[in-house]
């Protein structure tokens, strides 16, 4: 009996660029095609990074033609001296490069339609390799690369089977729109994808550690699929579910039931999913509860009010964002008592609460909310380290605060950002 398996394709990644050797730039792309390749149930082995040197670049494509049926090339397409990804695209084969004469007319266009003269070295990203074909770049000049490269070509390197090999150029918004708008389509036709869909859902926790949350959910983490999994990461944590089946809708059923457990056991320490955030909720729940926010920062230097105006449509719930910075500015913009700075200072409990009180009376808002604390580096004493922090949150009825005793090894920017953070998520439980 033959049985027919689905064909499961391998993937590998090569980035092209020193500057990613040498860290000065974040490699988003390999992020992305990596996503990608897991939504359209590619499997992908080996992320690859290679400097500008033609040697490496060779060796590199000829190892991952051994080891993948599919290989993605980012960068190193532009016209420049470095630019070297095609030219060895076409080396690693041994094939010729040819000018491609519609590719060369859209570059020309692309210049003539900003009023400039053509380099003579941009002709150079029309040259595509013999066999290959050329994806139209509506978002900048240089042509993408899709080669399905047959297997006479590649007997030379003991390979028996086609393999496809495409590149792109390396600005994150061209890659991204090549790859969506020509190179999917391609290889849900080559039946490169489509046998099997990953599908995975983060859901994101604010209030335990990583550790804590991998004991708790210990008896989860061993599940095969789905899988759960946690990560840590800018002071909060997430579980990802992870599912394969052969449609998104069966990867979805089958996180389902662990996804609601988690839901369940997590209680109020989740708050959302996927690319949701703190202020986001905060922003949903205010609207929701058809609720106002007036908000006096001190340590913080208004990041949070930036955090909560980031969000659309924002005027519907913020009254009002003060940074009261120096004590002067505490006493006269919200009315903190000379007393209370005296006797207990800036940083503390008493005047947390006395700015949030009176930043709310500022205005007919519902909740007045205040940050006051110590980012350092200097300032702190044995008494009033720096990370210590006061979050007062103020209404008609009540006053909660709490204190924060963030590590005082952070560093200013650090101790700014997590503190914003800690408040949005006061604010946000106390809004659930
Ligand atoms: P260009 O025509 O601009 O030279 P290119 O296709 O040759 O494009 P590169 O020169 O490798 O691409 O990169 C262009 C820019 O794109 C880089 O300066 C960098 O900002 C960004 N870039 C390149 N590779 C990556 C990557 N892997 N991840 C994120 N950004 C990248
Ligand atoms: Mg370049």
């Amino acid at each position: 009996m033959v049985i027919s398996k689905p064909k499961q394709s391998i993937a590998e990644v090569i980035t092209v660029g020193t500057e990613l050797l040498l860290g000065q730039i974040v490699d988003t792309n390999t992020q992305h095609l990596a996503q990608e390749m897991a939504r359209l149930g590619i499997n992908c082995f080996y992320h690859t990074t290679v400097g500008d040197n033609k040697e490496r670049i060779i060796a590199c494509i000829k190892a991952a033609l051994k080891r993948a049926d599919l290989i993605i090339l980012s960068g190193g397409l532009g016209p420049t001296a470095d630019d070297l990804t095609v030219e060895c695209m076409a080396k690693a084969l041994e094939v010729e490069l040819d000018m491609h004469q519609p590719s060369l007319e859209h570059i020309k266009k692309f210049f003539s339609t900003r009023n400039i003269v053509m380099p003579e070295t941009n002709a150079k990203q029309a040259l595509i390799p013999r066999g290959a074909e050329p994806l139209q770049n509506d978002t900048g000049t240089a042509p993408g690369i899709y080669w399905d490269v047959q297997p006479e070509l590649l007997s030379k390197l003991n390979i028996e089977c086609n393999r496809i090999m495409v590149a792109l150029p390396g600005v994150p918004f061209e890659l991204k729109h090549l790859f969506k708008v020509q190179v999917t389509p391609r290889l849900m036709q080559d039946g490169e994808a489509g046998s099997a869909t990953i599908y995975s859902i983060d859901l994101r926790h604010y209030g335990i550690g990583e550790s804590a949350l991998a004991e708790r959910y210990a008896d989860l983490l061993h599940l095969s699929n789905p899988t759960v999994a946690p990560y840590a990461g800018h002071g909060e944590c997430r579980l990802r579910v992870t599912a394969k089946a052969a449609s998104l809708e069966e990867a979805k059923a089958l996180t389902k039931p662990v996804v609601d457990q988690i839901i369940e056991r997590s209680g109020p320490l989740l708050y959302g999913f996927d690319d949701t955030n703190l202020e986001t909720e905060c922003a949903r729940l205010l609207t929701q509860k058809g609720m106002t926010i007036s908000l006096a920062e001190s340590c913080t230097g208004g990041l949070m009010s930036k955090l909560l105006t980031d969000i659309a449509g924002s005027s519907k719930f913020i009254s009002l964002n003060l940074v009261t910075y120096a004590n002067e500015a505490k006493e006269k913009m919200v009315g903190v008592p000379s007393e209370i700075l005296a006797q207990h200072g800036a940083v503390s409990e008493e005047c947390a609460k006395s700015m949030a009180r009176g930043v709310r009376l500022l205005t007919s808002s519902v909740i007045g909310y205040a940050i006051t604390g110590i980012a350092g580096p200097d300032g702190g004493t044995a008494d009033k380290p720096v990370g210590l922090v006061w979050l007062a949150l103020d209404t008609e009825n009540e006053t909660i605060t709490k204190e924060l005793r963030l590590p005082s090894h952070l560093s200013r920017k650090e101790i700014r950002t997590r503190t914003a953070k800690e408040a949005l998520n006061m604010l946000r439980l106390y809004l659930v």
